[in-house]
């Protein structure tokens, strides 16, 4: 199944182009670039991500999911996913590693 690289979105076999975004689908959709300043700290599920997020904001660090949740709940089914990346700023990386360490 082609998908488009802009928008993420799915089309069936035999569409080559995203009619939103004008530009050609690809087979496989390619990692979202992460942000500059961010870093990533978690990697798992959409569900593992959103409860690592909640962990890690609830001690005050803002966090940064940029895998479209939406999207990819949208075309693998939840828990099967192991896409969603949870991102902090650079400088809390490590202090929110050390919360979600504390979880396990
Ligand atoms: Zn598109």
């Amino acid at each position: 199944m082609p998908f488009c690289p802009r928008c993420r979105s799915e089309y069936r076999d035999g569409f080559t182009r995203c009619a939103d975004c004008a530009l050609d689908l690809v087979p496989v959709l390619p990692e979202v670039p992460l942000a500059a300043g961010w870093v990533e700290v978690f990697r798992g599920t959409a569900v593992q991500a959103d409860v690592a997020a909640a962990a890690i904001e609830a001690a005050g660090i803002e966090t940064l999911t940029p895998d479209d949740y939406a999207a990819t709940l949208g075309w693998m089914a939840p828990g099967t996913s192991h896409s969603i990346r949870v991102l902090v700023r650079t400088g809390e990386a490590a202090r929110a590693k050390e919360i979600l360490s504390d979880d396990r």
